[in-house]
Protein backbone atom coordinates (compact mmCIF):
# COMPACT_ATOMS: atom_id res chain seq x y z
CA UNK A 1 0.00 0.00 0.00
CA UNK A 2 1.42 3.38 -1.38
CA UNK A 3 2.24 6.13 2.18
CA UNK A 4 -0.84 8.69 2.23
CA UNK A 5 -0.10 12.74 2.02
CA UNK A 6 0.13 13.99 5.52
CA UNK A 7 -2.42 16.52 5.68
CA UNK A 8 -4.75 17.53 8.36
CA UNK A 9 -7.63 20.34 8.30
CA UNK A 10 -6.93 22.60 10.98
CA UNK A 11 -7.67 26.31 11.59
CA UNK A 12 -10.15 26.39 8.15
CA UNK A 13 -7.34 24.90 6.06
CA UNK A 14 -5.90 21.47 4.91
CA UNK A 15 -2.37 21.99 6.20
CA UNK A 16 0.81 19.13 6.02
CA UNK A 17 0.29 16.91 9.27
CA UNK A 18 3.39 18.23 11.07
CA UNK A 19 1.89 21.86 10.75
CA UNK A 20 -1.46 20.90 12.59
CA UNK A 21 -0.02 21.60 15.85
CA UNK A 22 -1.14 23.99 19.40
CA UNK A 23 0.62 25.86 21.81
CA UNK A 24 1.38 24.89 25.63
CA UNK A 25 -0.99 27.84 26.46
CA UNK A 26 -3.84 26.01 25.14
CA UNK A 27 -7.27 25.78 27.09
CA UNK A 28 -8.02 22.44 26.16
CA UNK A 29 -4.55 20.78 26.67
CA UNK A 30 -5.05 22.20 30.52
CA UNK A 31 -8.31 21.67 31.14
CA UNK A 32 -9.69 19.18 29.05
CA UNK A 33 -11.95 21.79 27.32
CA UNK A 34 -12.02 19.70 24.38
CA UNK A 35 -14.49 17.40 22.16
CA UNK A 36 -14.41 14.89 19.52
CA UNK A 37 -15.47 11.82 17.65
CA UNK A 38 -13.95 8.75 16.27
CA UNK A 39 -15.83 7.96 12.72
CA UNK A 40 -14.85 5.30 9.98
CA UNK A 41 -14.40 5.17 6.83
CA UNK A 42 -14.74 1.40 4.96
CA UNK A 43 -13.25 0.35 1.91
CA UNK A 44 -16.76 -0.15 0.15
CA UNK A 45 -17.49 -3.85 -1.69
CA UNK A 46 -18.13 -2.16 -4.98
CA UNK A 47 -14.53 -0.18 -4.99
CA UNK A 48 -14.10 3.61 -3.48
CA UNK A 49 -14.21 4.88 0.09
CA UNK A 50 -17.15 5.57 2.02
CA UNK A 51 -17.66 6.92 5.42
CA UNK A 52 -20.15 4.91 8.06
CA UNK A 53 -22.61 7.28 9.26
CA UNK A 54 -20.61 10.27 9.46
CA UNK A 55 -23.61 12.70 9.82
CA UNK A 56 -24.73 11.17 13.05
CA UNK A 57 -21.14 11.47 14.20
CA UNK A 58 -20.93 14.74 13.38
CA UNK A 59 -24.69 15.42 15.19
CA UNK A 60 -23.26 14.17 18.18
CA UNK A 61 -19.92 16.23 17.71
CA UNK A 62 -21.84 19.22 17.70
CA UNK A 63 -23.80 18.50 20.70
CA UNK A 64 -20.88 17.93 22.72
CA UNK A 65 -19.53 21.56 21.66
CA UNK A 66 -22.53 23.09 22.39
CA UNK A 67 -21.81 21.38 26.04
CA UNK A 68 -18.67 23.21 26.29
CA UNK A 69 -19.33 26.42 24.36
CA UNK A 70 -17.45 25.36 21.60
CA UNK A 71 -19.02 27.43 18.85
CA UNK A 72 -18.49 25.69 15.10
CA UNK A 73 -18.53 27.96 11.65
CA UNK A 74 -19.04 24.43 9.57
CA UNK A 75 -22.63 22.60 10.36
CA UNK A 76 -22.84 18.93 10.15
CA UNK A 77 -23.08 18.67 6.19
CA UNK A 78 -20.32 21.09 5.95
CA UNK A 79 -18.81 18.79 8.38
CA UNK A 80 -18.91 15.44 6.17
CA UNK A 81 -18.06 17.42 3.50
CA UNK A 82 -14.80 18.61 4.81
CA UNK A 83 -13.79 15.03 5.64
CA UNK A 84 -14.59 13.82 2.42
CA UNK A 85 -12.27 16.70 0.92
CA UNK A 86 -9.04 15.38 3.51
CA UNK A 87 -9.61 11.39 3.25
CA UNK A 88 -9.49 12.38 -1.17
CA UNK A 89 -6.65 14.78 -0.40
CA UNK A 90 -4.56 11.71 1.76
CA UNK A 91 -5.45 9.65 -0.91
CA UNK A 92 -7.22 7.55 1.31
CA UNK A 93 -7.92 4.13 -0.65
CA UNK A 94 -8.77 1.74 2.70
CA UNK A 95 -10.21 1.47 5.70
CA UNK A 96 -9.63 4.37 7.48
CA UNK A 97 -10.07 6.26 10.98
CA UNK A 98 -11.20 9.68 11.16
CA UNK A 99 -10.33 12.12 14.62
CA UNK A 100 -12.54 15.20 14.50
CA UNK A 101 -11.19 17.45 17.74
CA UNK A 102 -13.13 20.98 18.73
CA UNK A 103 -11.43 22.75 21.74
CA UNK A 104 -11.35 25.52 23.36
CA UNK A 105 -8.08 27.43 22.49
CA UNK A 106 -7.14 31.32 23.81
CA UNK A 107 -7.87 33.68 26.21
CA UNK A 108 -9.85 36.79 24.45
CA UNK A 109 -8.52 39.86 24.88
CA UNK A 110 -9.68 40.79 28.02
CA UNK A 111 -10.30 37.66 29.89
CA UNK A 112 -8.39 37.19 32.71
CA UNK A 113 -6.61 33.64 32.88
CA UNK A 114 -8.60 30.49 35.27
CA UNK A 115 -10.84 27.62 34.59
CA UNK A 116 -13.54 28.93 32.25
CA UNK A 117 -15.52 27.99 29.18
CA UNK A 118 -16.54 31.97 27.92
CA UNK A 119 -14.17 34.65 27.12
CA UNK A 120 -12.19 31.41 25.41
CA UNK A 121 -11.25 31.01 21.99
CA UNK A 122 -12.37 27.78 19.89
CA UNK A 123 -10.80 25.77 17.87
CA UNK A 124 -11.56 22.89 15.13
CA UNK A 125 -8.91 19.97 13.67
CA UNK A 126 -9.68 16.77 11.72
CA UNK A 127 -7.00 13.95 10.96
CA UNK A 128 -7.46 11.03 9.81
CA UNK A 129 -5.14 7.52 9.32
CA UNK A 130 -5.06 4.36 8.14
CA UNK A 131 -6.95 1.85 10.30
CA UNK A 132 -8.34 -1.79 9.82
CA UNK A 133 -10.37 -4.09 12.66
CA UNK A 134 -8.46 -4.28 15.48
CA UNK A 135 -10.54 -6.24 17.50
CA UNK A 136 -9.95 -10.07 18.10
CA UNK A 137 -13.25 -11.82 16.52
CA UNK A 138 -12.38 -14.69 19.21
CA UNK A 139 -13.33 -12.58 21.94
CA UNK A 140 -11.57 -10.22 24.53
CA UNK A 141 -11.14 -11.03 28.16
CA UNK A 142 -12.54 -7.69 30.15
CA UNK A 143 -12.56 -6.81 33.85
CA UNK A 144 -14.98 -4.82 35.86
CA UNK A 145 -13.40 -1.68 37.02
CA UNK A 146 -12.73 -0.22 40.54
CA UNK A 147 -13.08 3.49 38.56
CA UNK A 148 -16.88 4.39 38.35
CA UNK A 149 -17.94 6.27 35.58
CA UNK A 150 -19.13 9.26 36.67
CA UNK A 151 -22.43 10.80 37.02
CA UNK A 152 -23.82 13.29 34.46
CA UNK A 153 -24.05 16.04 37.90
CA UNK A 154 -20.43 15.76 37.33
CA UNK A 155 -19.71 15.69 33.97
CA UNK A 156 -21.66 15.73 30.93
CA UNK A 157 -21.23 12.14 30.02
CA UNK A 158 -23.10 12.22 27.13
CA UNK A 159 -20.64 14.49 25.42
CA UNK A 160 -17.79 13.31 24.17
CA UNK A 161 -15.33 15.55 26.05
CA UNK A 162 -11.88 15.12 25.66
CA UNK A 163 -11.08 15.76 29.80
CA UNK A 164 -13.68 13.15 30.83
CA UNK A 165 -11.51 10.82 29.40
CA UNK A 166 -9.21 10.63 31.93
CA UNK A 167 -11.75 8.29 33.38
CA UNK A 168 -11.49 5.97 30.39
CA UNK A 169 -7.50 5.61 30.64
CA UNK A 170 -7.16 5.02 34.13
CA UNK A 171 -9.68 2.14 34.04
CA UNK A 172 -7.97 1.06 30.95
CA UNK A 173 -4.42 1.46 32.25
CA UNK A 174 -6.04 -0.85 35.62
CA UNK A 175 -7.44 -3.92 33.15
CA UNK A 176 -4.35 -4.16 31.27
CA UNK A 177 -1.98 -4.07 34.25
CA UNK A 178 -4.56 -6.88 35.22
CA UNK A 179 -4.20 -8.84 32.45
CA UNK A 180 -7.20 -8.07 30.44
CA UNK A 181 -8.21 -6.44 27.33
CA UNK A 182 -10.53 -3.84 28.58
CA UNK A 183 -12.93 -2.82 31.77
CA UNK A 184 -16.54 -2.07 31.65
CA UNK A 185 -17.20 0.65 34.03
CA UNK A 186 -19.93 0.78 36.69
CA UNK A 187 -22.08 3.78 37.12
CA UNK A 188 -22.52 5.69 40.52
CA UNK A 189 -25.23 3.52 40.61
CA UNK A 190 -23.37 0.09 40.72
CA UNK A 191 -24.78 -0.77 37.51
CA UNK A 192 -23.13 -1.41 34.17
CA UNK A 193 -22.38 2.12 32.43
CA UNK A 194 -19.95 0.95 29.48
CA UNK A 195 -16.52 -0.30 28.24
CA UNK A 196 -13.47 2.27 28.17
CA UNK A 197 -14.81 3.27 24.68
CA UNK A 198 -17.76 0.61 24.07
CA UNK A 199 -21.18 0.18 24.67
CA UNK A 200 -21.97 -3.12 26.40
CA UNK A 201 -24.86 -5.40 25.69
CA UNK A 202 -26.06 -8.27 27.24
CA UNK A 203 -28.10 -11.62 24.98
CA UNK A 204 -30.60 -12.70 27.68
CA UNK A 205 -32.96 -15.70 26.78
CA UNK A 206 -33.22 -14.55 23.00
CA UNK A 207 -32.98 -10.71 23.66
CA UNK A 208 -30.37 -7.87 23.74
CA UNK A 209 -30.55 -5.80 26.60
CA UNK A 210 -28.08 -2.51 27.34
CA UNK A 211 -28.21 -0.34 29.81
CA UNK A 212 -30.31 3.08 29.14
CA UNK A 213 -29.24 6.77 28.61
CA UNK A 214 -29.60 7.40 31.93
CA UNK A 215 -26.86 4.51 33.04
CA UNK A 216 -24.52 7.75 32.69
CA UNK A 217 -22.89 6.66 29.54
CA UNK A 218 -22.24 7.34 25.46
CA UNK A 219 -24.78 6.94 23.04
CA UNK A 220 -23.02 5.33 20.78
CA UNK A 221 -23.82 5.13 17.34
CA UNK A 222 -22.89 1.51 16.94
CA UNK A 223 -24.78 0.49 19.52
CA UNK A 224 -28.17 2.20 17.86
CA UNK A 225 -26.38 0.15 14.82
CA UNK A 226 -26.71 -3.05 16.79
CA UNK A 227 -30.24 -2.49 17.80
CA UNK A 228 -31.61 -1.48 14.30
CA UNK A 229 -29.58 -4.59 12.51
CA UNK A 230 -30.79 -7.07 15.46
CA UNK A 231 -34.59 -5.58 15.02
CA UNK A 232 -34.48 -4.95 10.93
CA UNK A 233 -32.26 -8.92 9.72
CA UNK A 234 -32.09 -10.95 12.92
CA UNK A 235 -35.62 -10.39 14.66
CA UNK A 236 -34.21 -9.71 17.53
CA UNK A 237 -35.98 -7.00 20.05
CA UNK A 238 -33.57 -4.76 22.53
CA UNK A 239 -34.72 -3.57 26.38
CA UNK A 240 -33.31 -0.59 27.50
CA UNK A 241 -32.45 -1.57 30.96
CA UNK A 242 -30.49 -1.73 33.70
CA UNK A 243 -27.96 -3.99 33.74
CA UNK A 244 -26.27 -5.57 37.32
CA UNK A 245 -22.50 -7.26 37.11
CA UNK A 246 -24.62 -10.37 37.77
CA UNK A 247 -26.90 -10.00 34.43
CA UNK A 248 -23.21 -9.91 33.03
CA UNK A 249 -22.49 -13.40 34.39
CA UNK A 250 -25.40 -14.79 34.06
CA UNK A 251 -25.98 -13.57 30.38
CA UNK A 252 -25.68 -16.03 27.55
CA UNK A 253 -23.74 -13.37 25.27
CA UNK A 254 -21.93 -10.50 25.46
CA UNK A 255 -21.15 -8.20 23.48
CA UNK A 256 -19.34 -4.37 23.11
CA UNK A 257 -20.18 -2.22 20.42
CA UNK A 258 -18.20 0.90 19.34
CA UNK A 259 -17.19 3.15 15.96
CA UNK A 260 -13.40 1.50 16.56
CA UNK A 261 -13.93 -1.72 18.26
CA UNK A 262 -16.86 -2.48 15.81
CA UNK A 263 -18.65 -5.20 17.11
CA UNK A 264 -16.72 -7.12 19.48
CA UNK A 265 -17.54 -10.80 21.77
CA UNK A 266 -16.76 -10.80 25.72
CA UNK A 267 -16.20 -14.36 26.40
CA UNK A 268 -14.78 -13.53 29.91
CA UNK A 269 -15.90 -10.92 32.72
CA UNK A 270 -13.75 -10.65 35.83
CA UNK A 271 -12.49 -14.31 35.54
CA UNK A 272 -15.08 -15.94 34.69
CA UNK A 273 -16.64 -17.61 31.26
CA UNK A 274 -19.50 -15.43 29.58
CA UNK A 275 -21.98 -18.64 28.74
CA UNK A 276 -19.88 -21.09 27.33
CA UNK A 277 -16.76 -18.84 26.44
CA UNK A 278 -16.46 -18.60 22.89
CA UNK A 279 -18.42 -15.47 20.85
CA UNK A 280 -22.14 -17.01 20.77
CA UNK A 281 -24.64 -17.15 17.68
CA UNK A 282 -25.93 -13.97 18.14
CA UNK A 283 -22.98 -12.20 18.55
CA UNK A 284 -21.68 -13.64 15.34
CA UNK A 285 -24.09 -13.04 13.51
CA UNK A 286 -24.49 -9.30 14.50
CA UNK A 287 -21.10 -9.34 13.74
CA UNK A 288 -21.39 -10.32 10.23
CA UNK A 289 -24.43 -8.42 9.49
CA UNK A 290 -22.26 -5.16 10.35
CA UNK A 291 -19.10 -6.24 8.29
CA UNK A 292 -21.69 -6.40 5.16
CA UNK A 293 -23.47 -3.02 5.94
CA UNK A 294 -20.11 -1.25 6.54
CA UNK A 295 -18.65 -2.25 3.28
CA UNK A 296 -21.89 -1.20 1.06
CA UNK A 297 -23.25 -4.98 0.64
CA UNK A 298 -26.64 -4.28 2.12
CA UNK A 299 -28.50 -1.93 -0.07
CA UNK A 300 -31.30 -1.10 2.58
CA UNK A 301 -28.62 0.70 4.93
CA UNK A 302 -26.64 2.73 1.76
CA UNK A 303 -27.86 5.80 3.41
CA UNK A 304 -25.46 5.53 6.13
CA UNK A 305 -22.57 5.03 3.86
CA UNK A 306 -21.49 8.88 2.25
CA UNK A 307 -19.22 8.39 -0.60
CA UNK A 308 -16.07 10.09 -0.74
CA UNK A 309 -15.58 9.91 -4.39
CA UNK A 310 -12.69 10.16 -6.44
CA UNK A 311 -9.57 12.38 -5.55
N1 LIG B 1 -18.65 4.89 25.05
C1 LIG B 1 -17.51 5.59 25.05
C2 LIG B 1 -16.99 6.13 26.35
C3 LIG B 1 -16.82 5.82 23.84
O1 LIG B 1 -15.68 6.52 23.84
C4 LIG B 1 -17.34 5.29 22.64
C5 LIG B 1 -16.61 5.53 21.34
N2 LIG B 1 -17.06 6.72 20.72
C6 LIG B 1 -18.53 4.56 22.69
C7 LIG B 1 -19.16 4.38 23.91
C8 LIG B 1 -19.15 4.00 21.45
O2 LIG B 1 -19.68 5.03 20.64
P1 LIG B 1 -19.77 4.89 19.07
O3 LIG B 1 -20.45 3.61 18.79
O4 LIG B 1 -20.58 6.07 18.66
O5 LIG B 1 -18.38 4.93 18.55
Amino acid sequence: TPALAALAYHDGEFVPLERAQVPVTTQALQYGTGVFEGIRAYAQADGGLAVFRGHDHYQRFLRSARTLRIRLEPDARELCALTAELLRRIGADTDMYIRPLAYKRALLPGTPPGVQLTGVSDALSVNAFRMGSYTDRRGIRVAISSWRRPESAVLPVRAKVTGGYVNNALAVDEARAAGYDDAILLNSRGQVAEASTSNVFAVVRGRLVTPPVTADLLEGITRDTAVTLAADLLDVPTDFHDLGREDLCLADEVFLTGTGAEIVPVTEIAGRPVGDGVPGPLTTALTAAYHEVVRGKDQRYRHWLQSVGPG
